[in-house]
């Protein structure tokens, strides 16, 4: 079975990274983080030549620019370059965290993205049956004090301007989880994927609830593989089985590169990393232990049944223009 790895920042090809994913048999998804500036389009100019240069390993989800300064045309220009990137084979769009989080208005005011003035994009998106994939706010642990040997302590320790917990004075998670879950309400035919769990990660309980709440919501796995293994294994088993068609897996596997100068740049230590990466990710939803930074886990054993929804067939069903390329080159 080809695996369809649904979340992935692999920035660049060259030898060492194809040889992985011949090896591992993978069709991955790079998906375009919009900031203030240009770099990320050159972000995006590498991930289009990678869906194009080798189809059979990297598809492409899409961004559109941050608003900055005047807005007004902004909504038109958005538009304009999804039109574009939808054209050269872009799957989905992807809305980052810096919205809601960082980034803020003319008044000073920190854009949400329930705002206003994204509404328009995700009519648009709706009309094109392009799926939305939100990474909104940040896992609970962003608004809690470091927790040595715990999931994200590495994280908010080498990029503390994300830790809210020294940030009190700007929203709490709750806020963030309330804007996403404002957009699905107001926009039921917007296919959308909630990254990381939905970054509802600590309780697969909360997941299920807007799962149910909004037929239109999905999630994908990525990067949060810790937190759900910290779970009980009998709960998250039952989660996988009554939700079996609407989580996608996705690792977040990066491979930087300079400044995206150099399309054969990548880190070989990266590749490696996503290596072992993914051997984690194998053994705890294949396997019945896993080992996470010397901390033991059950695995989840998944039947295959499940395994090929979550590894393969979800990933089809929400991202439908996958599935011609899936199909003409997985073996
Ligand atoms: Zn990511």
């Amino acid at each position: 079975m080809k695996r369809i790895d649904a979340h992935c920042h692999y920035n660049g090809i060259n030898e060492h990274l194809l040889a992985l994913l011949g090896r591992l048999n993978l069709l991955t998804v790079n998906i375009s983080v919009a900031m203030p500036g240009e770099l990320w389009l050159r972000q995006n100019a590498f991930y289009l030549r990678q869906l194009q240069e080798r189809p059979d390993h990297f598809a492409w989800i899409t961004s559109f620019p941050v608003p900055e300064g005047d807005t007004s045309g902004y909504v038109d220009q958005c538009i304009a370059g999804l039109e574009l990137d939808f054209e050269a084979g872009a799957i989905g769009c992807k809305i980052w965290k810096n919205i809601g989080m960082d980034l803020v208005d003319g008044a000073g005011r920190l854009y949400k993205c329930d705002d206003e003035i994204f509404q328009p994009i995700y009519e648009y998106l709706t009309a094109k049956k392009k799926p939305l994939l939100m990474h909104i706010g940040e896992p609970l642990a962003c608004w809690l004090p470091l927790e040595e040997n715990k999931p994200h302590c590495g994280y908010y320790k080498s990029e503390p301007q994300w830790h809210m917990y020294n940030f009190p004075e700007k929203p709490h998670h709750q806020m963030h989880i309330d804007a996403r879950d404002q957009v699905l309400e107001r926009n039921p035919e917007l296919v959308v994927v909630g990254a990381h769990w939905g970054s509802l990660e600590y309780d697969t309980d909360e997941i299920g609830k807007r799962l149910d709440r909004y037929p239109n919501f999905y999630v994908d796995s990525s990067a949060r593989l810790w937190d759900i293994a910290l779970q009980e294994t009998t709960k998250v088993k039952e989660f996988f089985e009554e939700y079996q068609d609407r989580l996608l897996w996705g690792t977040d596997a990066v491979a930087m590169t300079p400044d995206f100068n150099d399309f054969s740049a990548i880190a070989i230590s990266d590749i490696d990393y996503a290596a072992a990466l993914y051997q984690v990710e194998f053994a705890y939803y294949e396997g019945d232990h896993v080992d996470i930074w010397g901390n033991h886990y059950k695995g989840l054993a998944l039947p295959q049944s499940i395994l090929n929804k979550f590894y393969v067939q979800n990933a089809l069903g929400v991202y439908g223009d996958l599935h011609d390329v899936y199909t003409s080159t997985s073996s």
